[in-house]
Protein backbone atom coordinates (compact mmCIF):
# COMPACT_ATOMS: atom_id res chain seq x y z
CA UNK A 1 0.00 0.00 0.00
CA UNK A 2 2.74 2.89 1.07
CA UNK A 3 4.72 1.69 -2.19
CA UNK A 4 1.68 3.78 -4.21
CA UNK A 5 0.99 5.71 -1.21
CA UNK A 6 1.82 9.49 -2.45
CA UNK A 7 -0.29 11.40 -0.07
CA UNK A 8 2.25 14.14 1.14
CA UNK A 9 4.18 15.68 -1.40
CA UNK A 10 4.37 12.11 -3.44
CA UNK A 11 5.46 10.91 0.17
CA UNK A 12 3.29 8.11 1.80
CA UNK A 13 1.32 9.97 4.44
CA UNK A 14 2.99 8.43 7.38
CA UNK A 15 5.54 10.55 6.76
CA UNK A 16 3.55 13.20 8.30
CA UNK A 17 3.12 11.83 11.65
CA UNK A 18 6.77 10.94 12.14
CA UNK A 19 7.60 14.10 11.15
CA UNK A 20 5.74 16.33 13.69
CA UNK A 21 6.52 13.17 16.42
CA UNK A 22 9.92 13.43 16.33
CA UNK A 23 9.54 17.83 15.85
CA UNK A 24 7.93 17.33 18.77
CA UNK A 25 10.63 15.11 20.75
CA UNK A 26 13.28 16.77 19.45
CA UNK A 27 11.71 19.97 20.61
CA UNK A 28 11.53 18.47 23.96
CA UNK A 29 15.15 16.91 23.60
CA UNK A 30 16.96 20.35 22.41
CA UNK A 31 15.12 22.51 24.92
CA UNK A 32 15.73 20.73 28.10
CA UNK A 33 19.52 20.70 26.75
CA UNK A 34 19.43 24.30 25.39
CA UNK A 35 18.69 24.89 29.42
CA UNK A 36 20.76 21.97 31.20
CA UNK A 37 24.09 24.00 31.71
CA UNK A 38 22.28 26.79 32.58
CA UNK A 39 20.71 24.60 35.46
CA UNK A 40 23.03 22.74 36.91
CA UNK A 41 26.09 25.75 37.11
CA UNK A 42 23.26 28.23 38.04
CA UNK A 43 23.88 29.30 41.97
CA UNK A 44 21.43 27.90 44.53
CA UNK A 45 19.70 30.97 45.20
CA UNK A 46 18.82 31.56 41.93
CA UNK A 47 17.29 28.06 41.61
CA UNK A 48 20.17 26.28 39.63
CA UNK A 49 22.02 23.52 41.68
CA UNK A 50 25.28 25.56 41.83
CA UNK A 51 27.63 22.93 40.57
CA UNK A 52 30.96 24.20 39.01
CA UNK A 53 31.15 24.52 35.01
CA UNK A 54 34.03 22.21 35.10
CA UNK A 55 32.28 18.97 35.70
CA UNK A 56 29.03 20.36 34.55
CA UNK A 57 30.48 20.66 30.49
CA UNK A 58 31.99 17.26 30.45
CA UNK A 59 29.19 15.23 31.87
CA UNK A 60 26.73 16.93 29.27
CA UNK A 61 28.83 16.14 26.64
CA UNK A 62 29.02 12.77 27.95
CA UNK A 63 25.26 12.57 28.48
CA UNK A 64 24.93 13.35 24.90
CA UNK A 65 27.07 10.40 24.04
CA UNK A 66 25.55 8.01 26.48
CA UNK A 67 21.96 8.75 24.98
CA UNK A 68 23.04 7.78 21.58
CA UNK A 69 24.50 4.59 22.42
CA UNK A 70 21.55 3.77 24.37
CA UNK A 71 20.24 3.58 21.10
CA UNK A 72 21.77 -0.10 20.26
CA UNK A 73 20.38 -1.46 23.30
CA UNK A 74 16.80 0.17 22.15
CA UNK A 75 17.23 -1.28 19.34
CA UNK A 76 17.56 -4.95 20.29
CA UNK A 77 14.81 -3.94 22.51
CA UNK A 78 13.08 -3.31 19.53
CA UNK A 79 14.01 -6.15 17.36
CA UNK A 80 13.57 -8.69 19.71
CA UNK A 81 10.72 -7.89 22.28
CA UNK A 82 8.14 -5.13 21.19
CA UNK A 83 8.45 -4.16 18.15
CA UNK A 84 9.63 -0.84 16.77
CA UNK A 85 5.85 1.03 16.98
CA UNK A 86 5.79 -0.02 20.69
CA UNK A 87 9.32 0.70 21.67
CA UNK A 88 8.60 4.10 20.28
CA UNK A 89 5.49 4.33 22.73
CA UNK A 90 7.46 3.12 25.67
CA UNK A 91 10.04 5.13 24.98
CA UNK A 92 8.12 8.69 24.67
CA UNK A 93 6.65 7.87 28.12
CA UNK A 94 9.65 7.48 29.99
CA UNK A 95 11.04 10.65 27.87
CA UNK A 96 8.07 12.93 29.29
CA UNK A 97 8.89 11.13 32.79
CA UNK A 98 11.99 12.37 32.67
CA UNK A 99 11.07 16.12 32.19
CA UNK A 100 8.67 15.83 34.58
CA UNK A 101 11.16 14.78 36.90
CA UNK A 102 13.11 18.22 36.10
CA UNK A 103 9.67 20.16 36.06
CA UNK A 104 9.72 20.03 40.24
CA UNK A 105 12.64 21.33 41.90
CA UNK A 106 13.87 18.43 43.39
CA UNK A 107 17.20 18.73 43.35
CA UNK A 108 20.36 16.63 42.32
CA UNK A 109 18.89 13.47 42.72
CA UNK A 110 16.20 14.39 40.30
CA UNK A 111 18.33 15.46 37.64
CA UNK A 112 20.18 11.91 37.93
CA UNK A 113 16.83 10.58 37.58
CA UNK A 114 15.98 12.53 34.70
CA UNK A 115 19.06 11.43 32.86
CA UNK A 116 18.58 7.90 33.10
CA UNK A 117 14.58 8.15 31.96
CA UNK A 118 15.97 10.24 28.95
CA UNK A 119 18.67 8.11 28.15
CA UNK A 120 17.09 4.99 28.05
CA UNK A 121 13.75 6.45 26.65
CA UNK A 122 15.73 8.23 23.85
CA UNK A 123 17.47 5.29 22.94
CA UNK A 124 14.17 3.44 22.87
CA UNK A 125 12.28 6.00 20.99
CA UNK A 126 15.04 7.32 18.36
CA UNK A 127 16.47 3.90 15.82
CA UNK A 128 13.02 2.78 16.00
CA UNK A 129 11.25 5.69 14.53
CA UNK A 130 13.72 6.01 12.86
CA UNK A 131 13.34 2.41 11.13
CA UNK A 132 9.52 3.09 11.27
CA UNK A 133 10.38 5.58 8.01
CA UNK A 134 12.41 3.09 6.39
CA UNK A 135 9.31 0.87 6.46
CA UNK A 136 7.34 3.37 4.36
CA UNK A 137 9.32 2.21 1.86
CA UNK A 138 9.30 -0.96 -0.89
CA UNK A 139 12.97 -2.08 -1.68
CA UNK A 140 13.90 -0.55 -4.77
CA UNK A 141 11.39 2.47 -4.05
CA UNK A 142 13.51 5.57 -4.94
CA UNK A 143 11.87 8.00 -2.85
CA UNK A 144 13.62 6.81 0.24
CA UNK A 145 16.54 9.40 0.24
CA UNK A 146 14.15 11.91 -0.39
CA UNK A 147 11.62 10.89 2.32
CA UNK A 148 14.48 10.50 5.03
CA UNK A 149 15.58 14.12 4.45
CA UNK A 150 12.49 15.35 4.83
CA UNK A 151 11.73 13.21 8.26
CA UNK A 152 15.12 15.07 9.22
CA UNK A 153 13.68 18.68 8.32
CA UNK A 154 11.19 17.56 11.58
CA UNK A 155 14.28 17.18 13.15
CA UNK A 156 15.35 20.37 13.08
CA UNK A 157 12.37 22.12 13.08
CA UNK A 158 12.50 20.81 16.47
CA UNK A 159 15.64 21.98 17.59
CA UNK A 160 15.53 25.42 16.44
CA UNK A 161 12.24 26.33 18.02
CA UNK A 162 13.66 24.52 21.50
CA UNK A 163 16.28 26.84 22.63
CA UNK A 164 14.44 29.94 21.54
CA UNK A 165 11.47 28.60 23.73
CA UNK A 166 12.16 25.87 26.55
CA UNK A 167 14.91 28.17 26.92
CA UNK A 168 13.72 31.56 27.21
CA UNK A 169 11.26 30.53 29.82
CA UNK A 170 13.73 28.68 31.60
CA UNK A 171 16.04 31.30 31.81
CA UNK A 172 13.93 34.43 31.90
CA UNK A 173 11.48 33.34 34.52
CA UNK A 174 11.85 29.65 35.63
CA UNK A 175 14.09 26.71 35.13
CA UNK A 176 11.13 23.84 36.02
CA UNK A 177 8.79 25.85 33.92
CA UNK A 178 10.99 25.42 31.42
CA UNK A 179 11.46 21.77 31.71
CA UNK A 180 7.78 21.74 32.09
CA UNK A 181 7.13 22.99 28.62
CA UNK A 182 10.08 20.32 27.42
CA UNK A 183 7.46 17.44 28.61
CA UNK A 184 4.21 18.80 27.46
CA UNK A 185 6.18 18.96 24.01
CA UNK A 186 7.17 15.55 24.51
CA UNK A 187 3.55 14.37 25.44
CA UNK A 188 2.42 16.67 22.20
CA UNK A 189 4.88 14.27 19.73
CA UNK A 190 3.04 10.78 21.71
CA UNK A 191 -0.04 12.46 20.27
CA UNK A 192 0.51 13.01 17.18
CA UNK A 193 2.39 9.60 16.91
CA UNK A 194 -0.78 7.62 18.55
CA UNK A 195 -3.18 9.38 15.99
CA UNK A 196 -0.74 8.43 13.14
CA UNK A 197 -0.03 4.55 13.86
CA UNK A 198 -2.59 3.44 11.25
CA UNK A 199 -0.66 5.11 8.69
CA UNK A 200 2.55 3.02 9.52
CA UNK A 201 3.68 -0.41 7.38
CA UNK A 202 2.40 -3.51 9.33
CA UNK A 203 5.91 -4.66 9.75
CA UNK A 204 7.02 -1.48 12.29
CA UNK A 205 4.19 -3.55 15.28
CA UNK A 206 5.95 -6.51 15.76
CA UNK A 207 9.28 -7.58 16.60
CA UNK A 208 11.46 -8.41 13.82
CA UNK A 209 13.62 -11.54 15.34
CA UNK A 210 11.27 -12.31 18.29
CA UNK A 211 13.24 -13.42 21.32
CA UNK A 212 12.13 -17.21 22.40
CA UNK A 213 13.56 -17.59 25.85
CA UNK A 214 13.12 -21.12 25.91
CA UNK A 215 15.67 -21.61 23.09
CA UNK A 216 18.37 -19.31 24.33
CA UNK A 217 20.86 -22.11 26.79
CA UNK A 218 20.36 -20.95 30.22
CA UNK A 219 23.93 -20.69 30.60
CA UNK A 220 24.01 -18.06 28.37
CA UNK A 221 20.76 -16.47 29.86
CA UNK A 222 22.53 -16.70 33.37
CA UNK A 223 26.35 -14.95 32.05
CA UNK A 224 24.47 -11.85 30.43
CA UNK A 225 22.52 -11.45 33.12
CA UNK A 226 24.81 -11.90 35.68
CA UNK A 227 27.16 -9.92 33.94
CA UNK A 228 24.61 -7.16 32.97
CA UNK A 229 24.15 -7.19 37.31
CA UNK A 230 27.89 -6.91 38.05
CA UNK A 231 28.13 -4.27 35.03
CA UNK A 232 26.08 -1.82 36.87
CA UNK A 233 27.12 -2.56 40.37
CA UNK A 234 31.09 -1.76 39.25
CA UNK A 235 28.91 1.27 38.14
CA UNK A 236 27.55 2.44 41.42
CA UNK A 237 30.33 1.45 43.58
CA UNK A 238 33.15 3.76 41.37
CA UNK A 239 30.79 6.16 41.01
CA UNK A 240 29.30 6.54 44.83
CA UNK A 241 32.99 5.86 46.09
CA UNK A 242 34.42 8.63 43.78
CA UNK A 243 37.04 6.30 42.25
CA UNK A 244 35.29 7.05 39.29
CA UNK A 245 34.84 10.85 38.61
CA UNK A 246 33.83 12.85 35.79
CA UNK A 247 37.25 12.77 33.99
CA UNK A 248 37.33 9.39 34.36
CA UNK A 249 33.53 8.43 33.26
CA UNK A 250 33.92 10.95 30.41
CA UNK A 251 37.47 8.47 29.29
CA UNK A 252 35.16 5.19 29.92
CA UNK A 253 32.39 6.35 27.73
CA UNK A 254 34.81 7.29 25.10
CA UNK A 255 36.09 3.87 25.09
CA UNK A 256 32.67 2.46 25.66
CA UNK A 257 31.32 4.49 22.19
CA UNK A 258 34.07 2.98 19.81
CA UNK A 259 34.43 -0.10 21.44
CA UNK A 260 30.50 -1.34 21.75
CA UNK A 261 30.32 -0.11 17.89
CA UNK A 262 32.96 -2.30 16.70
CA UNK A 263 31.91 -5.33 18.98
CA UNK A 264 28.22 -5.02 17.11
CA UNK A 265 29.51 -5.04 13.71
CA UNK A 266 31.86 -8.15 14.37
CA UNK A 267 28.42 -9.58 16.19
CA UNK A 268 26.07 -8.67 13.23
CA UNK A 269 29.15 -10.48 10.91
CA UNK A 270 29.11 -13.64 12.97
CA UNK A 271 25.55 -14.27 13.80
CA UNK A 272 23.70 -17.01 11.74
CA UNK A 273 20.89 -15.34 11.16
CA UNK A 274 23.02 -12.98 8.96
CA UNK A 275 22.79 -13.92 5.41
CA UNK A 276 25.71 -14.20 2.47
CA UNK A 277 24.40 -11.30 0.75
CA UNK A 278 23.53 -9.43 4.41
CA UNK A 279 27.18 -9.91 4.98
CA UNK A 280 28.54 -8.74 2.08
CA UNK A 281 26.52 -4.92 2.60
CA UNK A 282 27.37 -5.14 6.35
CA UNK A 283 31.23 -5.22 5.26
CA UNK A 284 30.17 -2.25 2.60
CA UNK A 285 29.02 -0.44 5.24
CA UNK A 286 31.88 -0.17 7.30
CA UNK A 287 33.73 2.56 5.48
CA UNK A 288 30.90 4.65 5.62
CA UNK A 289 30.57 4.05 9.03
CA UNK A 290 33.70 5.27 9.77
CA UNK A 291 33.43 8.59 7.76
CA UNK A 292 29.98 9.35 9.72
CA UNK A 293 32.31 9.00 12.92
CA UNK A 294 34.81 11.72 11.64
CA UNK A 295 31.59 13.80 10.19
CA UNK A 296 29.89 13.40 13.66
CA UNK A 297 33.06 14.80 15.43
CA UNK A 298 33.21 17.81 13.53
CA UNK A 299 29.47 18.81 13.43
CA UNK A 300 28.79 17.94 17.39
CA UNK A 301 31.68 20.38 18.00
CA UNK A 302 29.08 22.53 17.00
CA UNK A 303 27.94 22.78 20.79
CA UNK A 304 31.70 22.85 22.39
CA UNK A 305 34.53 23.92 20.84
CA UNK A 306 32.42 25.89 18.19
CA UNK A 307 30.53 27.80 21.15
CA UNK A 308 33.95 28.41 22.77
CA UNK A 309 34.66 30.52 20.05
CA UNK A 310 31.80 32.24 19.47
CA UNK A 311 31.69 33.21 23.29
CA UNK A 312 35.69 34.01 22.88
CA UNK A 313 36.97 35.10 19.92
CA UNK A 314 34.01 36.56 18.32
CA UNK A 315 33.34 39.87 18.12
CA UNK A 316 29.77 39.72 18.71
CA UNK A 317 28.89 43.46 19.07
CA UNK A 318 29.88 44.06 15.36
CA UNK A 319 26.41 44.48 14.13
CA UNK A 320 25.85 47.17 16.75
CA UNK A 321 23.89 44.90 19.05
CA UNK A 322 25.37 42.27 21.42
CA UNK A 323 24.56 39.04 19.61
CA UNK A 324 24.12 36.10 22.19
CA UNK A 325 26.72 33.81 21.78
CA UNK A 326 24.01 30.93 22.08
CA UNK A 327 22.57 32.52 18.89
CA UNK A 328 24.66 30.19 16.48
CA UNK A 329 23.67 26.83 17.67
CA UNK A 330 20.68 27.60 15.41
CA UNK A 331 22.18 28.69 12.55
CA UNK A 332 22.63 25.24 11.58
CA UNK A 333 18.81 23.84 11.87
CA UNK A 334 17.58 26.98 10.30
CA UNK A 335 19.52 26.44 7.20
CA UNK A 336 18.47 22.77 7.11
CA UNK A 337 15.11 23.76 7.30
CA UNK A 338 15.74 26.16 4.48
CA UNK A 339 17.58 24.05 2.14
CA UNK A 340 15.88 20.78 2.49
CA UNK A 341 13.29 21.13 0.08
CA UNK A 342 16.30 21.87 -2.44
CA UNK A 343 17.63 18.15 -1.60
CA UNK A 344 14.92 16.42 -1.15
CA UNK A 345 13.86 17.26 -5.13
CA UNK A 346 17.84 17.01 -5.58
CA UNK A 347 17.94 13.16 -4.99
CA UNK A 348 14.86 12.84 -5.87
CA UNK A 349 16.16 13.94 -9.38
CA UNK A 350 19.83 12.08 -8.89
CA UNK A 351 18.82 8.78 -7.60
CA UNK A 352 16.08 8.38 -10.77
CA UNK A 353 19.08 9.23 -13.07
CA UNK A 354 20.30 6.70 -14.72
CA UNK A 355 24.50 7.63 -13.60
CA UNK A 356 22.80 8.21 -9.79
CA UNK A 357 25.16 8.84 -7.34
CA UNK A 358 26.04 6.16 -4.79
CA UNK A 359 25.78 6.47 -1.05
CA UNK A 360 29.29 6.41 -0.20
CA UNK A 361 29.85 9.24 -2.65
CA UNK A 362 27.43 11.31 -1.24
CA UNK A 363 29.12 10.35 1.98
CA UNK A 364 32.28 11.16 0.76
CA UNK A 365 30.97 14.42 -0.16
CA UNK A 366 29.49 15.15 3.29
CA UNK A 367 32.39 14.47 4.92
CA UNK A 368 34.96 16.73 2.26
CA UNK A 369 32.47 19.36 3.47
CA UNK A 370 32.57 19.33 6.85
CA UNK A 371 35.91 19.31 6.60
CA UNK A 372 36.16 22.30 4.67
CA UNK A 373 33.77 24.39 6.93
CA UNK A 374 37.46 24.04 9.99
CA UNK A 375 39.38 24.48 6.80
CA UNK A 376 37.22 27.60 6.52
CA UNK A 377 37.91 28.92 9.82
CA UNK A 378 41.66 28.61 9.59
CA UNK A 379 41.39 31.80 7.80
CA UNK A 380 39.92 34.17 10.85
CA UNK A 381 41.43 32.17 13.44
CA UNK A 382 44.70 32.76 12.10
CA UNK A 383 44.66 36.77 12.86
CA UNK A 384 44.43 37.80 16.03
CA UNK A 385 41.75 39.63 17.49
CA UNK A 386 37.97 38.91 17.57
CA UNK A 387 36.71 37.88 14.13
CA UNK A 388 33.64 38.77 12.51
CA UNK A 389 30.07 36.63 13.17
CA UNK A 390 29.60 36.20 10.03
CA UNK A 391 33.43 33.10 9.26
CA UNK A 392 31.56 31.61 12.54
CA UNK A 393 28.03 31.91 10.61
CA UNK A 394 29.28 30.71 7.41
CA UNK A 395 30.95 27.93 8.36
CA UNK A 396 28.16 26.22 10.41
CA UNK A 397 26.15 26.84 7.02
CA UNK A 398 28.63 24.90 5.27
CA UNK A 399 29.04 22.00 7.66
CA UNK A 400 25.03 21.78 7.67
CA UNK A 401 25.27 21.56 3.78
CA UNK A 402 27.43 18.56 4.71
CA UNK A 403 24.97 17.40 7.42
CA UNK A 404 22.32 16.84 4.14
CA UNK A 405 24.64 14.76 2.44
CA UNK A 406 25.55 12.55 4.93
CA UNK A 407 23.15 12.21 8.13
CA UNK A 408 19.42 12.16 6.33
CA UNK A 409 21.20 9.56 3.65
CA UNK A 410 22.79 7.47 5.96
CA UNK A 411 19.95 6.99 8.18
CA UNK A 412 18.08 5.81 4.88
CA UNK A 413 21.00 3.35 3.77
CA UNK A 414 20.74 1.93 7.55
CA UNK A 415 17.14 0.64 6.56
CA UNK A 416 18.00 -0.53 3.18
CA UNK A 417 21.76 -2.24 4.40
CA UNK A 418 19.89 -3.64 7.36
CA UNK A 419 20.14 -7.18 7.77
CA UNK A 420 16.84 -8.31 8.74
CA UNK A 421 16.93 -9.84 11.88
CA UNK A 422 18.75 -6.99 12.96
CA UNK A 423 16.93 -4.16 11.49
CA UNK A 424 16.23 -1.70 14.05
CA UNK A 425 19.63 -2.74 15.96
CA UNK A 426 21.53 -1.21 12.90
CA UNK A 427 19.69 2.19 13.39
CA UNK A 428 21.09 1.85 16.91
CA UNK A 429 24.51 0.94 15.40
CA UNK A 430 24.17 3.85 12.60
CA UNK A 431 23.20 6.02 15.93
CA UNK A 432 26.19 5.10 17.78
CA UNK A 433 28.15 6.78 15.22
CA UNK A 434 27.27 9.99 16.56
CA UNK A 435 28.39 8.67 20.33
CA UNK A 436 31.71 7.71 18.83
CA UNK A 437 31.99 10.88 17.08
CA UNK A 438 31.37 12.67 20.14
CA UNK A 439 33.28 10.11 22.22
CA UNK A 440 36.29 11.15 20.29
CA UNK A 441 35.56 14.51 20.54
CA UNK A 442 35.51 14.83 23.84
CA UNK A 443 39.38 13.61 23.84
CA UNK A 444 40.06 16.17 20.99
CA UNK A 445 38.27 19.37 22.25
CA UNK A 446 41.04 19.04 25.21
CA UNK A 447 43.78 20.46 22.64
CA UNK A 448 41.73 23.11 21.59
CA UNK A 449 43.46 26.55 22.83
CA UNK A 450 42.02 29.63 21.73
CA UNK A 451 45.29 30.73 21.20
CA UNK A 452 46.56 28.15 18.60
CA UNK A 453 42.77 28.01 16.87
CA UNK A 454 44.07 27.61 13.30
CA UNK A 455 46.04 25.14 13.75
CA UNK A 456 43.54 22.76 15.52
CA UNK A 457 41.02 23.71 12.98
CA UNK A 458 43.61 23.17 9.93
CA UNK A 459 44.78 19.85 11.75
CA UNK A 460 40.79 18.28 11.99
CA UNK A 461 39.23 19.70 8.65
CA UNK A 462 42.86 19.14 6.63
CA UNK A 463 42.17 15.36 8.10
CA UNK A 464 38.42 15.14 6.99
CA UNK A 465 39.45 16.16 3.42
CA UNK A 466 41.88 13.33 3.41
CA UNK A 467 39.47 10.80 5.10
CA UNK A 468 36.96 12.20 2.27
CA UNK A 469 38.97 11.77 -0.58
CA UNK A 470 40.18 8.20 0.44
CA UNK A 471 36.36 7.34 0.76
CA UNK A 472 35.64 8.79 -2.51
CA UNK A 473 38.29 6.63 -4.25
CA UNK A 474 36.53 3.45 -2.74
CA UNK A 475 32.94 4.18 -3.80
CA UNK A 476 33.71 2.09 -6.58
CA UNK A 477 34.67 -1.02 -4.70
CA UNK A 478 32.19 -0.53 -1.91
CA UNK A 479 29.45 -0.50 -4.67
CA UNK A 480 30.81 -3.51 -5.88
CA UNK A 481 30.92 -5.25 -2.29
CA UNK A 482 27.56 -4.28 -1.78
CA UNK A 483 26.54 -6.31 -4.66
CA UNK A 484 28.40 -9.29 -4.23
CA UNK A 485 26.08 -12.24 -3.34
CA UNK A 486 23.23 -10.52 -5.78
CA UNK A 487 22.55 -7.65 -2.72
CA UNK A 488 22.86 -3.86 -3.79
CA UNK A 489 23.30 -0.99 -1.69
CA UNK A 490 21.20 1.55 -4.06
CA UNK A 491 17.93 1.46 -5.09
CA UNK A 492 18.39 2.42 -8.83
CA UNK A 493 20.53 -0.72 -9.39
N1 LIG B 1 21.12 16.19 14.98
C1 LIG B 1 20.69 14.87 14.84
C2 LIG B 1 19.50 14.58 15.72
O1 LIG B 1 19.35 15.18 16.75
C3 LIG B 1 21.84 13.95 15.10
C4 LIG B 1 21.49 12.53 15.36
C5 LIG B 1 21.97 11.55 14.35
O2 LIG B 1 21.40 11.35 13.29
N2 LIG B 1 23.01 10.83 14.61
O3 LIG B 1 18.66 13.80 15.41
Amino acid sequence: KTATDRAFFGQPRGLVGLFFAEAWERFSYYGMRALLLYYMTDRLAEGGLGLPADSAKPLIAVYGSAIYLAAILGGWVSDRLLGDRKATLVGGVLIMCGHLCLAVPAGAGALFASMVFIAVGTGLLKPTISSSVGDLYAAGDPRRDSGFSIYYMGISVGAVAAPLVVGTVGQNYDYHAGFGIAAVGMALGLLVYLRSQRHLSPVSSRPKNPLRLAEVPRPRLIAVVAGAAALIGLVAVTVGTGVLDVDGIVDVISVLAIALPVGYFTVMLRSARTTAAERARVRAYIPMFVAAVAFWCIQEQGATVIAQYAEESTDLDAFGFAIPASWFQSVGSLVLIVLTPLFAVLWLRLDRSPRSPSTAHKFAVGLAIAGLSYLLLVVPAAHPGQTNPLWLAGSLAVVTVGEMCLSPIGLSATTRLAPAAFATQTMGLWLSSNAAGQGIGAQLVKFYDPGSAAGYFGALGGGAVVLALVLFALAPLIRRQASRKGATMDDDQ
